[in-house]
């Protein structure tokens, strides 16, 4: 990361902010974002991860640009997911600070300053939780809520509720999470790994701002698989542990009838039983090797030890933006 260091001292502070297709909140997030800027006592960086958007999101980010200094725009080769777009924002940001927020405004930039005067007193992190999730149905708080007591009940590093990304970080805290190696990236989990004097601020979460969520349950489902997985292996005990009184259960029921035959003769069919059994055995088996599955296929990506993102361009690294020089993230975030 050394040669990432520009001419001009570190600002103070970096805002991450990955971007997907959010044309339609660019302006007022822009507007938003300088007003508090000038309230932060220190400079500023923007940072915003295009993370392959195909709307007009790069083209105004890039001209906001052109009359507003601290903007710096990182785009990604292609949309790879907000989890490596934020992994790029923290591998690019120069503060000696950082701050991830989402483009959409459902966490209020006039927050910000408040996270900064906890980390002046001294706390590494600030998490900021929410209070109220306005905009967001019955059925999406309900499964966020299940989806944080599974994880917490399952993995080792449990990951403070109702706390999403909208945080602030030290610079060693940033650096700390820059040393994860680990190709699946599920940051809530890593965050929570990596642990660090912590303050907890509250908030109302706010509706988005305008266009559309990027989430669905099929990814809110991968995201659960990601979080329970990459944290802990208790769930292949589980599976062990499933396994066996499946199989315990088979060889108890099993010995009753050979006892119950030789007492009484054959006296039934059977064949119900046995398909019962023999289905549920089946499917057991298949719990398991399927969760081992997922282990496996974890193990296949990270062996594969491909980068968690490409960048095609950097707004303030010119020079890197010709694709034969394509900066792999991979080579840049080892030792
Ligand atoms: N995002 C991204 N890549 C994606 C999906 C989303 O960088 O593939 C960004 C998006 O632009 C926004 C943030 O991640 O800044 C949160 O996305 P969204 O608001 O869609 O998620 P939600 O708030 O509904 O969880
Ligand atoms: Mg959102």
């Amino acid at each position: 990361m050394k040669r990432r260091q520009p001419m001009f001292s570190n600002p103070m502070l970096s805002l991450i902010i990955p971007v997907h297709n959010e044309a339609e909140v660019i302006p007022a997030l822009l507007k938003r974002l300088n007003r508090v800027c000038r309230q932060i006592p220190g400079s500023v960086e923007l940072l915003f991860v295009d993370d392959g958007s195909h709307d007009d999101s790069v083209a105004l980010l890039l001209r906001a640009r052109t009359h507003e200094s601290g903007i710096r725009v990182v785009q990604l080769s292609r949309n790879f997911g907000k989890e490596a777009a934020v992994t790029a924002g923290l591998e690019h940001a120069r503060g000696e600070a950082v701050v991830l927020i989402d483009a959409d405004l459902q966490d209020p930039p006039e927050l910000i300053p408040a996270m900064v005067r906890e980390w002046q007193r001294g706390a590494d992190v600030v998490l900021m939780k929410r209070r109220s999730r306005a905009g967001e149905s019955w059925l999406k708080r309900t499964t966020a809520r299940l989806f944080y007591r599974v994880i917490n009940r399952l993995s080792d590093a449990p990951i403070p509720v109702d706390t999403g990304d909208f945080r602030l970080m030290s610079r060693r805290t940033v650096d700390a999470l820059n040393r994860l190696p680990e190709r699946n990236r599920y940051l809530k989990g890593m965050f929570a790994w990596v642990g660090m004097p912590t303050v907890t601020l509250e908030f109302d979460r706010d509706a988005r701002a305008a266009g559309s969520t990027k989430w669905n349950y099929l990814r809110l489902l991968h995201l659960a698989m990601e979080g329970i997985t990459s944290f802990s292996t208790r769930p292949l005990r589980l599976a062990l542990v499933l396994g066996l009184l499946a199989a315990g259960a088979g060889g108890l029921f099993g010995t009753w009838e050979v006892l119950r035959a030789l007492v009484f003769g054959i006296s039934t069919p059977g064949y119900a039983s046995m398909i019962a059994i023999i289905t549920f055995l089946s499917g057991v088996q298949l719990l398991c090797v399927g969760l081992l599955g997922e282990y496996v296929g974890r193990i296949y990506m990270e062996t594969k030890q491909r980068p968690v993102y490409i960048v095609s361009e950097d707004s303030d690294d010119p020079a890197r933006t010709v694709l034969p020089q394509l900066r792999v993230a991979g080579n840049d975030q080892k030792h």
